[in-house]
């Protein structure tokens, strides 16, 4: 891993650089013609107004970033297609679509973390759908498994679960796996949330996939047995206790460090000075990769004003704007996201786990009862 001199420098270094790659600017330019195209149409018809009423877009969204307003502006500039935003927590939506029915609204909908869309699905709030563009561009082990009426979830971007170390506790050679975390030399170290957390039971998911069961849930308590704690907090929580001392090592989102590393406040530049980033897993199964998604409501009213918006989002474009909205990674293929915390972390050229996220559906029941079995709290 790298030192915290050169994470500084390659941070100051690529901090002014312009966010916007040539892709991203070769796509806008395509965009333009369109939406002029759109305009001259719609006035030629006298029936601007209209046509925006007719073309409508209920959007059930978990995300909430100041970036993404710019990306459904632009969406509604190029289509005609009015979003009407009902935005909760992941928790919130669901239970709504729940309550709601055959009468929801809601025609798209985004959820963060496989492990929650994976949830929705199985409580029949989403429908499948067939699209040859998101076929293309969007990676199929960030997707739901595909039926042969078409797919329900799709990734929109991504975020990998690293780990965090303090150097003077811990050795870089001693987590440079998540299999180490249950290696006993990491004994009364190790931090984590909760395990039932999503984003802790997608990574176990995707590690039972890979080892088996029974390594898997051996794993997990070997885990338990190096804790420095009792789970508890959020993911910026651990990377806090490592930084003061409470934990050697923990587990985090990306973003979460990303935050951190970008933020003003002398305590959170203090945190990150006390820590170490890694990526995972490199030289093995890749470092495992997280997606914040969307997928079709069950009931939606207007299917394709959303199988529209679902494209669009996989669009370089609205890409863009999507991860980094959340200092996270872009899903489409193809698709470089400049960003200078993540890349100071190591983010820009790792290796990533091909596990398809539709194990993490697969393997959601089994890896709760393996957390109960062996006390993971
Ligand atoms: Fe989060």
């Amino acid at each position: 891993m790298l030192s915290r001199r050169r994470i500084l420098d390659r941070f100051e270094q690529t901090v002014l650089r312009p966010a916007r790659s040539p892709i991203v600017i070769a796509t806008m330019s395509i965009f333009r013609p369109i939406a002029l195209a759109v305009a001259a149409v719609a006035s030629l018809a006298g029936a601007t107004h209209a046509l925006a009423q007719d073309k409508v877009l209920n959007l059930y969204s978990a995300r909430h970033y100041q970036s993404d307003e710019a990306m459904y502006t632009e969406f509604t500039r190029t289509t005609g297609i009015r979003i009407n935003r009902v935005d909760a927590d992941d928790a919130g939506i669901v239970a709504r679509l729940r309550a709601e029915g055959a009468a929801s609204p809601a025609d798209v909908v985004l959820l963060v973390d496989a492990a929650r869309l994976a949830a929705a699905d199985a409580q029949g709030l989403f429908q499948p759908i067939k699209s040859a563009k998101l076929d293309e561009s969007i990676p199929a082990n960030l997707r739901a498994a595909a039926t042969p009426d078409g797919v329900t979830w799709t990734g929109f971007s991504t975020r990998a679960r690293v780990i965090v170390y303090d150097p003077l506790r811990v050795k870089a050679e001693d987590v440079a796996t998540y299999e180490q975390l249950a290696d006993p030399k990491l004994k009364g170290m190790v931090c984590t949330r909760s395990g039932s957390h999503p984003y802790n039971l997608s990574l176990f998911a995707t590690v039972i996939e890979r080892m088996g069961d029974e390594k898997g849930e051996a794993w997990l308590k070997g885990l338990v047995a190096n804790m420095a704690r009792a789970p508890k907090g959020g993911d910026t929580d651990q990377i806090r206790a490592v930084a003061s001392g409470e934990c050697g090592v923990a587990v985090t989102n990306s973003y979460y460090a990303a935050r951190l590393l970008k933020s003003d406040k002398a305590e959170d530049k203090t945190a990150m000075e006390k820590i170490r980033v890694v990526f995972p897993n490199q030289g093995t199964s890749g470092t495992h990769v997280n997606i914040a998604g969307g997928a079709v409501a069950r009931h939606a009213k207007n299917r394709d004003n959303a199988i529209a918006f679902m494209e669009y989002l996989a669009s370089p474009f609205a890409q863009e704007y999507f991860a980094n909205g959340n200092n996270e990674f872009a899903a489409a293929k193809g698709v470089k996201i400049d960003n200078a915390a993540l890349r100071a972390m190591g983010g820009d050229d790792f290796k990533a786990e091909q596990v398809p996220l539709a194990a993490v559906a697969k393997n959601l029941t089994k890896v709760q009862q393996m957390l109960d079995r062996v006390g993971y709290k």
